[in-house]
């Protein structure tokens, strides 16, 4: 096949010279009031990738994205989840789409929490990709979140604004939810 990235042939989605340009693990932390974000990739670096969630093969690039970050995490934050029974949650995590992209980061974290799949799904369908800032606080996307008394982490793909997180994070909460902090795979923040 051919590299998704540069279309040399190789023998898997990425050929070694873009796995290496591309998938460097650059963690970040990023605070929004007071939830705790993790991130793992520069946004300029897997931009590109992060579109193909809108094709079928973005569940096999989603999936590779998501395992390295997770092996990152998993060597800062072993003790952490040994303490706690946690749980994790995506964002509009809706698999009637052909696969869900926070369903596929979900899975790939399943070595440290216990996924809840279809949780937080949005009552109004908006686009955000692209809309400004006023736009996203004016249109929210109504998360729904139905499964109780849990400590929950909160995955999506990107962290823009913050605004998602933080109404998932109230979602949970009014659902009776604890939240631990937010897990993205990369911050694209200007
Ligand atoms: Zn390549």
């Amino acid at each position: 096949m051919l590299c998704l990235t540069c279309s040399a042939f190789c023998f898997s989605l990425l050929c070694k010279n873009c796995r290496d340009q591309f998938l460097k693990v650059k963690p970040k932390i990023r605070i929004v009031e007071d939830l705790k974000i993790y991130s793992f990739y520069n946004y300029q670096d897997i931009s590109l990738l992060l579109n193909t969630k809108y094709y079928a093969i973005g569940s096999r690039v989603f999936s590779l994205l998501a395992k390295k970050a997770n092996a990152h995490f998993l060597t800062t934050h072993q003790e952490f989840f040994k303490q706690y029974i946690a749980h994790g949650v995506g964002i509009d995590d809706d698999p009637k789409k052909g696969y869900s992209h926070t369903g596929v980061i979900l899975h790939a974290f399943r070595n440290m929490i216990t996924p809840i799949y279809g949780e937080l799904q949005a009552k109004n369908k908006v686009k955000y990709a692209g809309k400004s800032l006023e736009f996203r606080q004016k249109n929210p996307r109504g998360l729904v979140y139905k499964s109780g008394n849990k400590n929950l982490v909160i995955f999506d793909d990107i962290v823009t604004t913050g605004l998602s997180m933080l109404e998932a994070k109230k979602a949970i909460e009014k659902g009776g939810g604890n939240v631990l902090f937010g897990v993205v795979l990369s911050d694209a923040k200007k």
